[in-house]
């Protein structure tokens, strides 16, 4: 099987590279993408690690992008990594911005919290925001976080500085990737037949078909779309571990077909 979106400790994961390349190994995934929120510093110890379990690592980004005020996710496969690390070394920075000033927002409303130092390399996401606000005592959950203060209509949520979805399309073609519109079902901002059109024209390469949240009609449609347009139609998991205490399971049933590898490298090769 093969799974082109997951997330490790470098972004909002769980699982360290190391600990999620051999998770999705014992699960019969034989190739898997690395698609960490604007970083790409979990794909050597991947690498490595798939090289002692024979999983093959397909180097890849997810950029958080804003289209029509709302966030919208740009997977990047194959991007060369010495012209994409500048670049994002200036979004985490961003994001860094952001977290404090959430953090800021949070104590305004009466509750502080401090931020855990994250290394170097690591993108700044609301999940551990949510995490600190439980360590803290403030909330139980995650969930309560994200429902109480941290989710997009919430009082403490704040936009990372603004990167349009044409400025991340741009940026993965620069730097010789292949760009793929991440879970359009999930985008907020417009339909996607609406929005689609604008990210072609743009110059997007592909867009995610299989994706848990999903459902069977929204795969179809965009299917037909790939088809319509000859683009690249990728799928996967978009697993982050397990929560914290909570045993890793892996959901092995939304990983795809393994072929879907050949059709990436052509589309690599066309890029
Ligand atoms: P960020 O990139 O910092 O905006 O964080 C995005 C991540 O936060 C997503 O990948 C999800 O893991 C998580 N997230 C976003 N919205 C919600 C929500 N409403 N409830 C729970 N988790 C969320
Ligand atoms: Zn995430
Ligand atoms: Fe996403
Ligand atoms: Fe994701």
């Amino acid at each position: 099987m093969l799974d082109l979106h997951s997330h490790t400790t470098y972004s909002d994961g769980t699982l360290s590279p190391r600990q999620l390349v051999e998770t999705v190994a014992s699960s019969g995934v034989r190739a898997l993408a690395i698609s960490d929120h604007d970083t790409i510093s979990g794909w050597d110890e991947a690498i490595a690690a798939g090289d002692e379990c024979g999983v093959e690592i397909v180097p890849a980004v997810e950029l958080s992008t804003v289209h029509n005020g709302r966030s919208l996710h740009i997977l990047g496969f194959y991007p060369d990594p010495s012209k994409l690390d500048a670049p994002l070394s200036v979004r985490r920075e961003g994001r860094k911005q952001r977290a404090w000033a959430i953090v800021d927002r949070l104590a305004e409303l009466g509750y502080p919290i401090s931020l855990p130092a994250l290394g170097e390399g690591v993108s700044p996401s609301r999940p551990h925001i949510a995490s600190a606000m439980v360590a803290a005592g403030h909330v139980r959950s995650s969930r309560e976080a994200f429902d109480r203060f941290l989710a997009d209509d919430r009082p403490a949520y704040i936009h990372y500085p603004k990167f349009s979805a044409r400025d991340g399309i741009a940026l993965i073609r620069d730097c010789g990737g292949i760009p793929v519109w991440a879970h359009p079902f999930l985008f907020r901002g417009g339909a996607v037949g609406e929005v689609f059109p604008e990210l072609l024209e743009a110059g997007l390469m592909g867009l995610e078909v299989a994706h848990p949240n999903q459902g069977k009609k929204q795969r179809a449609l965009l299917q037909e779309l790939c088809d319509a347009h000859g683009l690249l139609a990728t799928g996967g998991t978009d697993y982050h571990g397990p929560a914290p205490g909570k045993p890793a399971r892996y959901p092995k049933a939304n990983a795809i077909a393994i072929d879907g590898l050949d059709r990436l490298k052509a589309a690599r090769a066309a890029a």
